[in-house]
């Protein structure tokens, strides 16, 4: 993500606090370092509906819904084939470049904490929080059966990530028994907790 400019071979830098270190030349740049907030939930959890509401109350925050990049991948990837450790590792770029102008990202994308560790970008933010939306498996199944026809529809797989998810993510906010508003209002104040 950041290439030593003054070195003659492009030299990987590293995090130091706030600025981007060369280890050959000490040549250092800007590199601000903020936490980002990982929404997850299985399909089905209501991550579609709940980010307008998201993107409304927290304006101090970027939101972005995951799926936003999976196309361009399509097209970039061979085979149209994506290459998901890279789709994340392109959302770790996007807070960090986010982190440069003091903006926290917000992100709604079924990813797990094991998926982001790791990846290149990994470094280039600081604690990364996780929050997952949460629902019945009976609710789940039939907001999977309403989608279009178009959409993969694979209820078993969602309903067994969904509890991987409710069993290993401390932080659970429920999509089932509060209008989207209210959901994206728990939210926010998880957000704000952690970003202070
Ligand atoms: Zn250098």
């Amino acid at each position: 993500m950041h290439y030593c400019q003054r070195c003659d071979d492009p030299i990987a830098m590293a995090p130091e606090g706030d600025l981007a270190v060369c280890p050959d030349c000490g040549n250092t740049e800007p590199a601000r370092r903020l936490p980002l907030l990982v929404v997850t939930g299985a399909s089905g959890s209501g991550k579609t509906t709940v980010f307008p509401h998201l993107v409304r109350q927290l304006p101090e925050c970027l939101v972005f819904d995951g799926d936003w990049l999976i196309g361009p991948f399509e097209r970039a990837c061979e085979f149209g084939e994506v290459d998901w450790p890279a789709l994340r590792d392109a959302w770790l770029s996007v807070a960090h470049g986010a982190a440069q102008s003091g903006r926290h990202t917000v992100l709604l994308a079924p990813f797990t904490p094991e998926q982001l560790d790791g990846l290149a970008g990994r470094r280039w933010t600081t604690d990364i929080h996780f929050a997952v939306l949460d629902c019945a498996d009976g609710v789940r199944t039939e907001r999977l059966e309403a989608r279009p026809p178009w959409r993969e529809r694979n209820i078993e797989r969602h309903l067994a990530f969904a509890k991987y998810l409710r069993e290993t993510i401390e932080t659970v906010v429920r999509t089932d028994d509060a209008p989207p508003e209210e959901s994206a209002r728990r939210v926010t104040a998880w957000v704000r907790r952690r970003i202070g």
